[in-house]
This record gives C-alpha cells, structure tokens and sequence, in this order.
C-alpha cells in the first residue's frame, strides 16, 4: 500500500515553523517509503480564511522547497484540494450518516450552549454534550422561532483508543468523548467532518500533525467509525516551546511589541499612548486596545516595531526568508526540532543534513514525546554553516528570492562587484541580512567611529599622523591588490613598522572600526578618491 501523508493547513494566517515542520515531517515520511505527500488546504472556516493566506502558504512551501507530489496545481485525480469546494461531497456522506441514524439535529443557540457549559463548570464537571429528548411541538417552536439546527454525531458510547506512532496508546473513556457537530447552522460542515472523509477519499496512510489535535483525534476515529471506514495511522507531533517554556506562537510578536512600547514609554517618561499613536500612525484607541491584550494583532506589533526600530520575534516562515535565512537551514533546524536523527555508525553526533538526507534517515520511531525548544541561536549558526557552504549558483537563486521580499542595498549593485562582497562576507555573517549590514561601510561612510578602535589604532602609536604618509602612498599607487598590498608593504617597512600600524588605521578611517575582512580585498572595491575622501574625513574628525 502507497503511504501517503498530507499536510492540511487552514488558510487563517501565515506559515509558521509549526506548520512548516509538520509539513516537512510529512514530506519526508512519504518521501521515506516512496509514497505521496498530499496538500490539502481547509477553508471550510469561511469566515477566517483567505486567499491571501492560501497563497502565502503555497509560496512558503515552495520557497521551502517542500513540494507536495498531489495537492493545488497538482491534481491526481481525487481533489479537488480545497475543501470549499468540496461541499457536495461531504453532504453525500452526511445523507448516509442521516440514513444510518448516526447524527441528530441539535437546536441550542450559542447562549444556551454557553450557559450549559457555565453550568457544568459551576459543578465542577467537564461539559460533553448529549442528544436531549425533543417534543415535535418543541422542534416546532424553534422552528418559529427562525432557528436552524446543526447536526450532531452520536458519540462511540464506548473508550476510544489511539494507538499513535510517537506517544503510544492514548485512551479517552467513553464518557469524554462528547456528540460533536458534523453540520454547522450554515450548512458547512464543520472541520472534524471534512477532515475525515477527505483523508478517506484521498487516501491518506499517515496523518501526522501537531500534538494540539490529540484530542481530536478520538472525534475524528468516532466518525470513522459511524461512517464504516478503517483509521488511518497518526502520529502526533510535540509541542514546540519558547526558550523560556512559554508556548511559540504568533502572540510572542505582540508581546515583544508590548513590552517594547513599555519601556519606551518609561524611557520617555511619558504616560498614555499618544506618542506612540503618533508615531506608528495607528489609531490610539487600537493602540490602547492592543496593549491592553484585546488583540495580539501582527501589522499592529510590527508597526510599533518598526517605529521604536526593535526586531520582534522571528515565528513566521517569511519572517525568516525576510531576515535572509535559506531554506535548507531552516529545514535542517525543523527536521531535528523534536526529531533525532541517530548517531553515525562511528557514534558521533551530526547536525548538519540535506534534504535528501533527512529521508533517507527519517524514522518516526525517532519524533521524541517531549516538547521541543526554539533556540533560534542555532537556526542562526546553522543558517551561517550553509551561507558558507552551498555553491555560489545556489546562494545566487536564494539571493534573489531574498530581494522579492525585503529591501536590500545589495539589489542594484552591479554583478560583479556583490559577487566581490559576497565572497567577502559569507565567512563572516550568518544571514544575508546580517551579511548586508556587516558590509554596507563599503558603500556608506561611516558616521561615527568606534571609540575602542580609534583609542587603540589612531590615538596611540602615531596611527593619526601616519594617516598622512597612507593617503601619499594611496594616491598613487596601483589600484589592484597587489599594487596595492606592494606599495603598503614598502610604506611599512619605510616606517619601521608592522603591516597592521598601516593597515588598522586605514580600516578605522574607511569603516569606523578595526574590523574589516582582507583590506587589499576591500580597497579595490571602492573607488580611489572615495578612499582618499573618508581618510580625509576621519583626520578631521578624530584629530579634534
Ligand atoms: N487544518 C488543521 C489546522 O490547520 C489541521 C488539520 C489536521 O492536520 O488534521 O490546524
């Protein structure tokens, strides 16, 4: 039998490193055993879900490089792959449920479910809905009343047993598992119902998802079940967690972006929110609302990033594509984000995996039980490991896919001379969007200079006066790196002094501080009389 996995996300917002390490886990089981890795996108939530998001997911999968082999654009015959349109489908198997006698129409409106759950907490007892024993005459009423039922499952009425691939056998005892509904007031079934029988349809082996749907699951097996079909196998993914043991998710950016409004605040002395209303241009009372967690709204979080210039959290799968990180990282990172890959036959320890790699090990067995942590310190070393190591044609294809979706200096460079800083700078940096900051002094003067270095190489040992002598020698020497390296290796040896008096001086004038990859690397990327202008610059500013 094929294995086939899906990943099935709801179009209610971005991609985040949850999602996309479950949809890796899914393509690497199915890649594994030769089977299918299946997209499926759940938009029965009409209210919630968007195109937008539809497509932010599909363009982060791709960017990811996590291609579904059936799913959008990749018809095999058993979509289509939204459920929205799938509505005709699901009430063919509603009728047979209706037939069989399995579900039953329920009239509560939201109040009265409310109040029966308030209830059932008063006496400390978990809410789990029954079917209640209706009069014709109390239907009818309802009826007058305008109201339209949802439909119910009859719940198992016996335990329901999971016997999932990472946390072993689950059991919910009988009365757990409450009648839920198939059928919303709309007419759109709800996401319990649709997920099961497209997982039937389209012949999923292996459901794989995060351990947040445990407790779906015994729904989805009591549906099964009412519907005749044998379970598919699950898998249940853990949790992944904050450094600090809070859960990840989208809320860490508003509240980084809350915190940081505080202390801003306090900085500022300032009392309301006026100024930051100001600031942001956000309306204050949105502003008020927000930082009184009335919502944790993400445009909101980032415009206040943005204005009091902090990062917010990385959690979103283009979070990390805008900060220039690469998708092999990044998957890298997620395969062994709650996974072990084993030891190698000589028993050392590994971390750094292709993607073809990742398959060929990949065992469930391996997915551990305990949650896994965030520790984006190592995405970012990680992230440095292969700005270092894919070929130059690669890191090319990734650059421009950075510059689709952030702002980069590095854009309108001509060809050559970004392939110079890139050479440079790939050592040296962990993203490109570090890369690009740690280089942008060739292209920008400096506007201040860093005080360590100008005490060390400027001020002591005559580094200011021999400035003078280094712009002479600057001005007419050959302008390639070794007329360049020739000419200050004479300069040096005229002085009596070691390269480094010459050469650190010239760094601090031309970038600000000490540190710089290869000067002779680095000085044929600017024009002479720029050279000559920043030390210029830098004798006038620092001889004050
Ligand atoms: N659509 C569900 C979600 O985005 C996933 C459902 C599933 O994997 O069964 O959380």
């Amino acid at each position: 039998m094929t294995v086939v996995t899906r990943f099935a996300p709801s179009p209610t917002g971005s991609l985040h490193v949850g999602g996309a390490r479950t949809a890796l886990y899914c393509l690497l089981h199915a890649r594994h055993h030769d089977g299918r890795f299946l997209l499926r996108i759940e938009d029965t939530d009409q209210a919630r879900s968007t195109d937008e998001s539809t497509r932010g997911i599909l363009r982060d999968l791709r960017w990811l490089g996590l291609l579904w082999d059936e799913g959008p654009e990749q018809d095999l015959g058993r979509g289509p792959y939204f459920q929205s349109q799938r509505l005709s489908i699901y009430l063919e198997h509603l009728e047979r449920l209706k037939a069989s006698g399995h579900v039953y129409e329920a009239w509560e409106t939201r109040d009265e479910l409310k109040a029966m759950r308030d209830a059932a907490v008063a006496r400390k007892e978990d809410f789990r809905y029954r079917q209640r024993p209706l009069s014709d005459a109390q239907i009818q009423a309802y009826r007058d009343e305008g109201r339209t039922p949802v439909l119910r499952l009859k719940a198992p009425g016996h335990d329901v047993r999971v016997q999932d691939e990472v946390f072993g056998v689950v059991v919910a005892p009988a009365d757990t598992v409450e009648d839920i509904v198939v059928l919303k007031d709309d007419g759109f079934p709800t996401y319990h119902f649709a997920v099961v029988i497209d997982d039937e349809l389209m012949e999923v082996t292996q459901i794989l998802r995060g351990q947040e749907h445990l407790n779906n699951t015994f729904k989805h097996l009591g549906l099964m079940e009412a519907l005749g079909w044998e379970p598919p196998k699950f898998g249940h993914m853990p949790l992944i967690f904050n450094p600090d043991g809070t859960k990840m998710g989208k809320r860490d950016k508003a509240k980084a972006a809350r915190e940081a409004a505080r202390v801003a605040r306090d900085a500022r002395k300032e009392s309301g929110w006026a100024w930051l209303a100001e600031l942001t241009g956000i309306d204050e009372a949105e502003l008020i609302r927000f930082m009184k967690k009335k919502n944790d709204a993400i445009p909101t979080a980032e415009a206040i990033a943005l204005a009091l210039d902090v990062d917010l959290p990385m959690i979103e799968v283009m979070d990390f594509r805008k900060a220039g990180y690469l998708p092999e990282a990044l998957n890298n990172y997620l395969a062994l984000l709650g996974w072990n890959p084993g030891a190698e036959p000589d028993g050392t320890e590994r971390e750094i995996f292709t993607l073809d790699e990742l398959v060929a090990r990949w065992d469930l067995g391996r997915v551990g039980r305990t949650n896994a942590k965030f520790d984006a310190d190592k995405l970012r070393w990680m992230n440095g490991e292969y700005l270092r190591s894919l070929p130059d044609e690669v890191i090319d294809q990734h650059l421009a896919s950075w510059f689709e979706v952030a702002d980069s200096e590095l854009q309108d460079m001509d060809k050559a001379r970004r392939d110079a800083i890139l050479a440079l700078y790939r050592p040296r940096a962990n993203s490109f969007r570090e890369l690009e900051r740690a280089a942008r002094w060739l292209w920008v003067r400096p506007t201040a200079y860093d005080d360590k270095s100008v005490k060390k190489w400027i001020l002591k040992g005559g580094g200011l006066e021999r400035l003078s002598p280094i712009r002479d020698v600057l001005a007419e020497a050959e302008w390639t790196e070794a007329g360049l390296e020739t000419a200050l290796n004479a300069l040096a040896e005229a002085q009596e002094v070691g390269l480094g008096k010459i050469a650190q001086p010239i760094r601090v004038a031309l970038s600000g501080a000490a540190a710089t990859p290869g000067l002779f690397e680095c000085l044929v990327l600017f024009e002479r009389a720029e050279v000559l202008a920043r030390i210029d610059a830098a004798v006038q500013a620092l001889s004050a």
